[in-house]
């Protein structure tokens, strides 16, 4: 904006307009005060891989049920980046998993000791298709696919990765960068729609040495598709690789709005084809904040609402039952419990909007929410909090399409969009 603002110096005019923008944003940015720093940040990258030897069998989640995995080609992970600005903390942690659900998101935050202070923590799946079942649907016959050894090893590492995020917090800065990775992925069902954008947080301390990079984009992460049985956390494995051997710090990948169903548009399903899409997504990444200014300071305001949705779903009811879903039947009896949270920063949010949906949100949802909302970086978190399936927009729903059958109610697009919408400071249309 400075730039903007030196090159019309002369035009009165816009000259007045441009120096009112760069204000603004000047508020924030000079108060890299190393006395009293504003924001300070930590991240941790923590591996919850099973061990094939301890933990047998594993069955992959994602495509037919009973895939048994039988082999480790990379690490899956529990990356956390947790962020205090003025008196407010809160953590983004990202896991590459099918989709860790309310319950447990519960019982994890239960892990964490009273001397870690955080006010609101964002658990995201990546909602890897080529990682062990958490859920329970992807077990053969009729019984469940989790493994409950490796299961609870890793919601107790999750919780160490948020703990370590907590404990190596040092003031930070904080820079954002916006691309459009156009074509890269598809959309399998009409309307034809796809959220091309690609969000990057970089978070980077007083000597401006990377912590962490956030990633935000959507897209299934299964390019290895259903035939592959060794354990990777997929594409994202190149992006991690790609950001930290770049710049170093903890790389982050937050899935975005996957539903209806967006997946990468690749030539196969071998681990060349993920290189070639992860390396090139982490590209666009570092190339969007490599010339962004860093923010020391900015207002935050954190909301987090719970809503009960009536379940409309009878086979979750009756996975439920069986025992198959791990999700106790109190959650899924008549209404199931979830829950959403807003992040702004700015002055009325008008630097960042951050929205989690706790589910598949399809991209026509979230463009919709999009344009109503003002900030300059506007992002969303898909599978926050919770994994219900599809986000199915309800004038769009249909029992008889595959994205229903895997949907925990057709009340979630209404409940959960109602509910952001009271509670995101909106667009001023007046
Ligand atoms: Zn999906």
């Amino acid at each position: 904006m400075l730039l903007v603002s030196l090159a019309f110096t002369g035009i009165a005019g816009i000259e007045e307009i441009n120096i009112q923008q760069h204000d603004q944003h000047n508020s924030y940015l000079c108060n890299k005060d190393p006395e009293s720093p504003s924001i300070f940040a930590g991240a941790s990258a923590k591996t919850i891989t099973p061990d094939l030897y301890r933990h047998d069998p594993i069955y992959l989640a994602g495509f037919g049920r009973g895939r048994k995995a039988t082999g480790i080609h990379d690490d899956i992970w529990s990356r956390c980046c947790c962020i205090r600005i003025r008196d407010t903390t809160f953590a983004i942690v990202s896991v590459d998993l099918i989709g860790v659900m309310y319950s447990e998101y519960h019982r994890i935050l239960g892990r964490l000791p009273d001397s870690i202070a955080i006010d609101h923590i964002i658990l995201s799946s990546t909602h890897n298709h080529e990682g062990p079942d958490v859920i329970g649907l992807w077990g053969p016959g009729f019984t469940t696919g989790v493994h409950w050894e490796w299961y609870e090893e890793a919601m107790d590492i999750i919780a160490d990765s948020i703990i370590e995020a907590y404990t190596t917090m040092v003031p930070a800065g904080l820079r954002f960068g916006h691309a459009e990775a156009e074509g890269f992925s598809r959309d399998s069902r009409e309307p034809i729609c796809t959220d091309d954008q690609v969000e990057t947080i970089q978070i980077v301390d007083y000597n401006l040495t990377t912590i962490a990079t956030m990633v935000f984009y959507g897209s299934h992460p299964e390019v290895l598709w259903d035939k592959n049985t060794l354990i990777t956390s997929d594409y994202p494995h190149y992006i991690y690789q790609h950001i930290e051997e770049t710049v170093g710090g903890t790389a982050m990948f937050v899935i975005g709005a996957i539903g209806g169903l967006i997946t990468p548009r690749v030539p196969g399903h071998t681990f060349e084809d993920a290189q070639r899409f992860g390396t090139a997504i982490a590209s666009l990444c570092l190339e969007s904040v490599q010339n962004s200014s860093t923010i020391w300071d900015t207002p935050i305001r954190i909301d987090l609402q719970e809503i009960a949705i009536p379940l409309t779903n009878p086979i979750f009811r009756l996975a439920s039952i069986l025992g198959i879903l791990n999700r106790p039947l109190h959650h899924m009896r008549r209404d199931v419990m979830t829950a959403v949270c807003v992040i702004e920063l700015g002055e009325e949010g008008s630097l960042a909007q951050i929205v989690t949906v706790p589910g598949e949100e399809f991209p026509e949802s979230w463009l919709d929410l999009k344009e109503k909302l003002h900030a300059d970086h506007r992002i969303l978190i898909g599978l926050g909090l919770d994994e219900l399936g599809y986000i199915v927009p309800s004038e769009d729903f249909d029992w008889r399409k595959y994205e229903e059958s895997m949907s925990a109610s057709r009340f979630l697009d209404y409940y959960i969009h109602q509910t952001l919408e009271s509670m995101l400071t909106m667009k001023d249309t007046t």
